[in-house]
């Protein structure tokens, strides 16, 4: 007993040893250019910029800042690929493109988890649990489409759109580009992508990918830079549809831009979700569905359970085991596979964060905040609980997209659903109860594209996900996702 205890006092009794990933697996090169045509080559202007590790604010590699011109080099290659490849490639042939991308995928996913996290500062638990194997996954459950789309419910011989111009955000890199790639090819279209610009690198590593799968030249073109080069993608008159994912403010300007024109379109934008937990709700489950529903991807997530609705019985209780919880979580280096929340994607997301939350506390909300040691470089922020939240209050009704949970109570389920439906935005919504009659009363009514029950945060390729409202339009995943990249 007592060596037990001293034994104990000398490890520190809730510590874990460290446990980190190498870093030398991501074997990267020191500078990327486009991925143009099925070869990297150089930015006509010859511009560079750095993407840097969040967690350590050193600089990773640096990627070249496409131009105009550079787009319209992607774009005429996309085009040509189209017209002379891609449109007479049968679906079983695109089919075994996509299988053979979706196996490199798996092969190289070590790497890519171990890529994903230097460059974007989520834990490693997660890059390898979940955003690998997921990209995977929608490019093995689109390749099963791709020569059936005859059955897919849109008529006997859809036919694809063309060129597709495809930007996506920096907190789901690779599973982004898979979200948006995998519908794409496997209806026959060709594509330019171009990832966030503070998280270039799985995309530029899909690209090596994409070239040992022998994907024909052009096919998929990959291009880095920042807002200007995703707007001279948007402008460009030779691409048939835009599909976004990113700030509500950014897709409301694109959605101006392509008005105008034949242009189609597909947005995914941000969310402000709703966690409803009922008086009856499993309590074990429904704290780790709330802690995993807002700090999973430190809270950078669109559907992100933001707002906690707790019955007002339960409320002092779920609050008391909430803030107990989330001083267990683990935050810190990204690459270590115990930690739980890693670091803030950017400088300026930090900023975003900082702001909204002293907005929490000068409009009179309890805050409650992990005492948990923050790494001196870097962008951190401590896992946050604001009690005592109003409807009125800036972060009830804005997206923070950080590790930060506003609780508000409701007495009566009709009361549940008015709060939660009170945002501008409508993604993704949670319900917790043991009654089934009442979460299905509850999800008929609430105002989002996607309700989970009794869990949160589930994805999977079968199944569509996009948003109403502010939250965009169009769907990705499952037979839904299709329609997004078929002419019907
Ligand atoms: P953003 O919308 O500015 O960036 C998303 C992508 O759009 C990036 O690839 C970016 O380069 C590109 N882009 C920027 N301006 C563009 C323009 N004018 N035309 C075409 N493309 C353009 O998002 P952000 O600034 O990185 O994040 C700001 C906020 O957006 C976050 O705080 C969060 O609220 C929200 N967000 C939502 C998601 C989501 O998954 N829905 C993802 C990231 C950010
Ligand atoms: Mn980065």
């Amino acid at each position: 007993m007592t060596q037990h205890h001293l034994a104990n006092s000398e490890l520190g009794s809730l510590d874990y040893d460290p446990a980190p990933e190498s870093a030398q697996i991501a074997k990267l090169k020191g500078a990327y250019g486009l991925f143009i045509d099925g070869q990297f080559t150089d930015p006509t202007q010859h511009e560079q910029f750095a993407s840097l590790n969040p967690a350590t604010e050193e600089t990773l590699v640096t990627v070249a800042h496409a131009s105009a011109e550079d787009v319209d080099r992607a774009v005429a290659s996309a085009r040509k690929a189209y017209d002379t490849v891609w449109s007479k490639t049968t679906g079983a042939r695109r089919a075994k493109y996509l299988f053979r991308i979706a196996r490199i995928i798996q092969e190289r996913s070590r790497e890519l988890a171990v890529v994903e996290t230097l460059d974007n500062g989520k834990p490693i638990r997660e890059s390898r649990d979940v955003d690998i194997p997921l990209a995977a996954a929608h490019f093995f459950y689109y390749a099963g489409w791709a020569d059936k789309l005859d059955h897919a419910g849109f008529g006997a011989d859809p036919r694809p759109v063309g060129v597709c111009g495809q930007i996506i955000p920096w907190n789901f890199p690779l599973l982004m580009a898979a979200w948006k790639l995998a519908p794409a090819l496997a209806a026959g279209n060709t594509c330019v992508l171009k990832p966030a610009e503070t998280t270039p690198l799985s995309a530029l590593i899909l690209a090596e990918i994409l070239q040992q799968a022998e994907l024909p030249e052009g096919v998929v073109n990959i291009i880095t830079g920042d807002g200007s080069t995703g707007s001279a993608l948007v402008e460009h008159p030779g691409v048939d549809k835009i599909a976004f994912t990113g700030s509500t403010e950014v897709g409301r300007l694109i959605q101006q831009r392509v008005a105008t024109t034949t242009k189609r379109l597909t947005l995914e934008l941000g969310g402000n979700g709703a966690n409803i937990v009922f008086d009856d709700a499993p309590v074990d489950e429904m704290i780790e569905g709330i802690i995993d529903g807002i700090f999973f991807n430190q809270g950078h997530v669109c559907c992100a359970g933001s707002r906690l609705l707790v019955q007002e019985t339960i409320a002092d209780e779920v609050l008391r085991r909430l803030v107990r919880r989330v001083e267990q979580l683990r935050v810190g280096d990204p690459m270590d596979k115990n930690t739980d929340v890693g670091a803030i994607n950017s400088a300026a997301q930090l900023e975003r964060i900082k702001e909204l939350t002293a907005f929490g506390e000068s409009e009179g909300a309890t805050r409650y905040t992990s005492s948990c040691a923050l790494p001196d470089k870097g962008y951190w922020f401590a896992p946050t609980v604001f009690a005592d939240v109003t409807q009125s209050h800036r972060i009830a009704r804005e997206e923070i997209f950080g590790p930060v949970l506003s609780v508000l109570t409701f007495r009566t389920p009709e009361e549940a659903v008015a709060k939660a439906n009170n945002t501008n935005y409508g993604l993704a919504c949670g319900v917790w109860s043991e009654k089934g009659s009442r979460t299905l009363w509850v999800a008929q009514r609430l105002r989002a594209g996607v309700v989970w029950a009794n869990t949160y945060n589930r994805f999977d390729p079968t199944s569509p996900f996009g948003g109403v409202r502010e939250s965009g339009f169009g769907r990705e995943g499952g037979r839904h996702g299709l329609e997004a990249y078929l002419n019907v």
